[in-house]
Formats: structure tokens, C-alpha cells, sequence
């Protein structure tokens, strides 16, 4: 998710609590106290490992994962911390509110490389921590991380209705911004990551973003989907935003659900069925067939409901269809 949707995302919820939907989806709206919020229930459910970063919640999600989520901004974005026998890999660094790196020293001492889902600001705020990381070969890529996103673009995301400021002491919020960064190495669809007994084969999911990324362990049958699943208004509106990229993509992970046990989003509810996948992919042909009407949501986007999840679509967009 990112920031233009903010606005979106609160209609949409308001929306949501008309329907009836979304259960904590509902006390996360009508507080404007993110500090009152309760839990997910899905997190309650999962077991949760102590760390001294009160602002990240960790979990653990699969064998050796740990899902590493910022339960008290409304993004709720989820990084994965993913362990090999030699090292271990970091899937997104989340908001930057607060020192990442910190938390995943006390999670692990293994030598840590960095992958973002993709370069949107919620997921790449602690990458100027790491001095490895791999960035898929992209110029949206490579712009989003020499010059990271100033203040003006994420001061939403510290305005007292979009964080819990007790959780950040010491928190500067005038001069939240994303830290730009380096990247080591630069990656195409395909490419493969040992970390040691454990291999994670990335997988080009462009549309949500052009450098969107899957990352499988079919080993495992663990696959992390980034934004281009998960439980909540999936967005497809913003600036690289690619609809027949993302149905191109969306298939692509559909397909892989026979070899899957979880899908690990990077929003919301960490641990999700495979079969959401699917429901996914038809959820969109819906929409690209015009089978699913969608609603004005009065901020140049269509809104379009499902079950567990929706999608919120530029209509210029879905007027180039
Ligand atoms: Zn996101």
C-alpha cells in the first residue's frame, strides 16, 4: 500500500464497516488511536517472539521465517526474516520508523542480505541499515533507491491519526523521510538465493510495481507475495502500476499453489491459504471481463469488492483496457 491511498483506504474502510466486513478491520477504523487498536486476531494466533523493539511485533511464521510486522501504523506492512544454514535473508525492511537491523540482531547472527517485494516506501525504510542487497535491474528500482522519498511524500504515515507515537520515543517525526540506499546487486526473475540447505528462487511480479517480486522455497512450499496479495485492498493505481502485468502475475503465483503450503503477504494477516491465490486470479478476470462492477471511491479509483480482499483500481487504468 502506499500513500496517495490513505484517503482511499479510509473510505474503503468506512465502506467496509457498512458492510459489515472485516471484523478488526472495524476497531482499526473507528479508532483514530492506533494505539487502542487491537491485535489481528490472525497475530493472536501465531507465536509471538520477544524482542526490546517495542514497535515491531515478531512471530513465528513457518519453520525457521519469522514474520516481523508494525502492527501500530495503519500500513500494518509484515517483513520476513527468512533463516538458511549460513545466512539469512530480509524480504522488505518496512517503514524505517524504527531500527529494523536492531530487531534482526536479536532474532539471528547470521549474515544478513536484504530483498525488497518492491520499492514502495512501506517496505524499504530500513534498507539504508544493510550493506547487502540485491534490487531487481529496474529504473524504478534504481531511482526509489538513490533517492529514497522525502518527507513530503510519507508525512502521512507519522500524522497522529495514521501511528501509535508511544511505541516511537524517540521518534523525529518532522523529519520522517526514507533513506535513500545502495544496492550490491541487481537480480532478474529467476534468480536464485542460497542461504545455506534453503534456496528462494525470486519471481518477477510486475504490476502492483514494475520491480515486484515473489520469492518461493519449494522446499518448503513457502511463498512470499509481497503486495500483489494479500488480505485487504490490494492496490493497483499508482505511479509503474501495470494491470495486464498484474494479470499476468497474479496467474503466474495462481499457478504455483499445488506446490505451496502458505502464502506470507506483506500486509494485514501474515499466513495465508494458497487457494487465495486462485481466488485472486479470478477475482481480477471479473473485473477485466466487466463481469464485477466496481464502485467510485470519489479519488479517481474504482472499488471493487470481494470476500476477504478487494481491489482498489485507477480508472484511467482500467479505461486503457
Ligand atoms: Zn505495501
Amino acid at each position: 500500500m502506499i500513500n496517495q491511498a490513505k484517503k482511499s483506504l479510509c473510505v474503503f474502510s468506512i465502506l467496509l464497516l457498512i458492510l459489515g466486513c472485516y471484523e478488526n478491520k472495524k476497531q482499526a477504523t473507528l479508532s483514530t488511536n492506533w494505539c487502542d487498536k487491537e491485535l489481528r486476531p490472525s497475530l493472536k494466533k501465531l507465536t509471538e517472539i520477544k524482542t526490546k523493539r517495542d514497535w515491531f511485533k515478531v512471530y513465528a511464521a513457518g519453520e525457521n521465517v519469522y514474520a516481523i510486522v508494525e502492527p501500530y501504523n495503519y500500513q500494518e506492512v509484515i517483513s520476513y526474516l527468512i533463516l538458511g544454514k549460513q545466512k539469512a535473508l530480509l524480504f522488505d525492511t518496512g517503514m524505517g520508523m524504527d531500527s529494523i537491523s536492531q530487531v534482526v540482531k536479536e532474532l539471528t547472527s547470521l549474515p544478513i542480505t536484504v530483498l525488497n517485494s518492491h520499492t514502495h516506501y512501506d517496505h524499504i525504510g530500513g534498507n539504508y541499515e544493510f550493506t547487502n542487497i540485491l534490487g531487481m535491474d529496474t529504473a524504478f528500482t534504481r531511482d526509489n533507491a538513490a533517492n529514497g522519498i522525502p518527507h513530503d511524500k510519507v508525512k502521512q504515515e507519522v500524522s497522529p491519526d495514521a501511528f501509535c507515537q508511544k511505541h516511537l520515543p524517540k521518534m523525529d517525526t518532522a523529519n520522517y523521510k526514507i533513506k535513500p540506499f545502495v544496492i550490491s546487486t541487481f537480480i532478474h526473475d529467476g534468480y536464485k538465493i542460497d542461504i545455506g540447505e534453503r534456496t528462494l528462487k525470486v519471481i518477477s511480479t510486475a504490476g502492483h510495481t514494475p520491480d515486484a517480486v515473489a520469492l518461493l522455497d519449494e522446499k518448503s512450499g513457502y511463498l512470499w507475495c509481497g503486495d500483489t496479495f494479500y488480505e485487504g485492498p490490494i492496490f493497483l493505481f499508482s505511479k509503474g502500476t501495470d494491470l495486464a502485468s498484474y494479470e499476468n502475475s497474479i496467474t503466474k503465483l495462481s499457478l504455483l499453489i499445488p506446490k505451496l503450503k502458505y502464502v506470507f503477504p506483506a500486509h494485514n494477516n501474515p499466513v495465508c491459504d494458497p487457494k487465495e491465490l486462485t481466488d485472486a486470479k479470478n477475482a481480477f478476470e471479473e473485473i477485466k471481463s466487466k463481469k464485477k462492477s466496481g464502485k467510485d471511491n470519489n479519488d479517481g479509483n474504482e472499488l471493487f469488492t470481494f470476500d476477504k480482499f478487494s481491489f482498489l483500481i485507477g480508472k484511467g487504468f482500467l479505461n486503457q483496457k
